[in-house]
C-alpha cells in the first residue's frame, strides 16, 4: 500500500503530439506555449489527479469479467479520451493506484493537501479525480468538506474496466472535464460524474453492484446533466460555506465505527467498538435509525464514555429524524438527518478531529446543510 502512494504526487504534462492535432494542443502550466494556439489558449487548466479504480483497471485471465483495479495509469488514462484535448489544458498526476476499497486516511490527505496547493498556487482551475466508485462517495463528501475553494473539483470513475467491450470510463472522463471546465461548475462544491449525470457530494451514493446507472441522490436527485455537447445544472450555485474543517495534522483521522443494526440485535458490536477506543460509533439502524433495546442501551453506555454516537439508517433514502422512536435528548444521540452511514462516519471523524464533540455541537454541524 505505501510503495502505491506516491509521496509527492509525480506531476506528468499531458502533451498531445502538435502534428497529430495541430489546432488543440494542450499544455499544462509552466509548459512551453510555442505550439499552442490562440485557441487552446483560452482553454481552462484542468489537473487530473488518478488514485486508480475499475476506471483504470485491466482485464485478467481469473475469470471473463475479471479484472484488476487500477493497473492503468493517469496519463494514458486521459490519452484513450478521443477529443477530450479540445475541452481543456490537462496536466495528469498519479496520487495513488489503488481499488478504491482500499481507500484510506494517507491517500485522501494527500488528495486534500495537493489540490488544495494546486488551487492556493493557482495551478489550474480545476480538478478532476479518477476513482475506484466504491468508496468514491466517501472521497468526494470528505474532500467537500475540507476543501476551501469555490473552483470545481469532479470525483469521476466507471463501472467497467479500461479493457472491456463498451467500457464506460473514456466518455465519463470526457464528462468529468467537460463539467470541471464549465464556468458554470464553479461554487458547486465536490461533485460526481458518471453516465451523462452530475451529483453533489452530500447526496449521491452508489445504488447498483453492476450498472453503469449506479450514482443516485435519492434525497434530492441530481443537480445536473452532461452530455458531450452541453452541460446542464438545474439550479443555480448554492453552497454553504459553513461546513468546512482543517485537515488535522498527521495522517489520520480518529476511530470511528459503523454498527449495522439487524433483527435479533444484540449490543456485542458496540461494546466491541467501545473496547476498541472508538472515539465515535455511527448506527447504521433499521428504519428512522432504530436499533433494538439491547443495541440502544449499549449506544447509551456508549454516549455516557463520551463517544459520540449519530444514528443513521441502512435503508437508503430519507432523513433520520430527532426524537421520534428514541428519546435523542436523554441519549445524548445524533442523528445524521440525510447522511448516510459511510458519509455520517467521514463528519463524525472530522468533528471529532476539530474538538466538536459535544452532542449538540455535533447535531448542529450534521444540520448546518439545512
Ligand atoms: N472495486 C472498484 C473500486 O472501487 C470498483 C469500481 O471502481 O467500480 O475501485
Amino acid at each position: 500500500m505505501r510503495n502505491a502512494i506516491r509521496a509527492k504526487c509525480l506531476a506528468a504534462t499531458f502533451v498531445l503530439a502538435a502534428t497529430a492535432l495541430p489546432t488543440s494542443v494542450s499544455l499544462a502550466a509552466g509548459e512551453a506555449t510555442a505550439t499552442s494556439t490562440t485557441a487552446s489558449a483560452a482553454l481552462p487548466r484542468v489537473a487530473v489527479l488518478a488514485t486508480g479504480g475499475t476506471i483504470a483497471g485491466q482485464a485478467d485471465t481469473r475469470a471473463a469479467n475479471a479484472y484488476n483495479a487500477g493497473a492503468v495509469g493517469a496519463q494514458q488514462l486521459v490519452q484513450a479520451v478521443p477529443g477530450i484535448e479540445k475541452l481543456a489544458h490537462l496536466s495528469t498526476e498519479q496520487v495513488a493506484s489503488i481499488g478504491s476499497q482500499d481507500m484510506n486516511d494517507k491517500v485522501w490527505f494527500a488528495l486534500a493537501r495537493r489540490i488544495q496547493e494546486i488551487f492556493d498556487r493557482n495551478e489550474a482551475d480545476a480538478v478532476v479525480i479518477t476513482h475506484g466508485t466504491d468508496t468514491l462517495e466517501e472521497t468526494a463528501f470528505f474532500l467537500d468538506n475540507v476543501l476551501h475553494t469555490d473552483k470545481p473539483v469532479v470525483l469521476v470513475g466507471s463501472m467497467r474496466p479500461s479493457t472491456a467491450t463498451s467500457a464506460d470510463g473514456p466518455s465519463n472522463l470526457y464528462e468529468a472535464v467537460e463539467v470541471a471546465a464549465s464556468p458554470a461548475a464553479r461554487g458547486r462544491g465536490v461533485m460526481v460524474v458518471l453516465n451523462d449525470t452530475i451529483q453533489s457530494a452530500r447526496a449521491t451514493t452508489k445504488t447498483n453492484t453492476t450498472s453503469v446507472q449506479t450514482f443516485a441522490s435519492p434525497n434530492s436527485g441530481p443537480i445536473g446533466y452532461v452530455d458531450p455537447a452541453s452541460v446542464r445544472f438545474l439550479a443555480p450555485a448554492f453552497q454553504p460555506d459553513s461546513h468546512k474543517y482543517a485537515l488535522p495534522s498527521g495522517e489520520q483521522l480518529p476511530r470511528v465505527e459503523i454498527v449495522y443494526s439487524h433483527a435479533n440485535m444484540d449490543g456485542v458490536q458496540i461494546d466491541n467498538a467501545i473496547a476498541n477506543k472508538a472515539k465515535g460509533i455511527v448506527l447504521a439502524g433499521v428504519g428512522d435509525g432504530n436499533t433494538s433495546k439491547a443495541a440502544l442501551e449499549a449506544l447509551q453506555r456508549a454516549a455516557k464514555q463520551g463517544i459520540v454516537v449519530v444514528r443513521a439508517t441502512r435503508v437508503g433514502s430519507g432523513f433520520v429524524n430527532r426524537n421520534v422512536e428514541v428519546n435523542d435528548d436523554t441519549s445524548g444521540f445524533v442523528v445524521s438527518l440525510d447522511l448516510n452511514p459511510q458519509k455520517a462516519r467521514v463528519l463524525t471523524q472530522l468533528l471529532i478531529a476539530n474538538g466538536i464533540t459535544s452532542p449538540a455541537q455535533v447535531q448542529k454541524a450534521f444540520a448546518a446543510t439545512w
